[in-house]
């Protein structure tokens, strides 16, 4: 459920929750956990299979407690990868 607020100024604003993070395309760089206010993100390691067949350790974003989140879409801006999925 999404719920309607006010700016400072009066002006209604609407808040886009974090739905998803799509993880297949998240290179690690933790801007979105560092931009982010709350305590929704987890950077965890993952394993992935390289060029060559090995399988190699990689950084990637997950979400931890998206409940936490109040829509403020600060992750998506400062993503490079459009990893993140809000709210209508
Ligand atoms: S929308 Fe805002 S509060 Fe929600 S996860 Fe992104 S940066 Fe954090
Ligand atoms: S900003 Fe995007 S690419 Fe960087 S860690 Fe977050 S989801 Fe991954």
């Amino acid at each position: 459920m999404t719920t309607m607020g006010l700016t400072k100024g009066g002006q209604s604003w609407h808040p886009r929750y974090l739905e998803k993070l799509d993880e297949s395309t998240c290179i690690g760089c933790g801007r979105c956990y560092n931009v982010c206010s709350r305590d929704v993100f987890d950077l965890k390691e993952s394993e992935i299979e390289d060029d060559y067949g090995d399988d190699q350790l990689m950084m990637v974003m997950t979400i931890k407690d998206d409940s936490d989140c109040i829509g403020c879409q600060s992750c998506a801006k400062v993503c490079s990868k459009k990893c993140h999925t809000f709210s209508a």
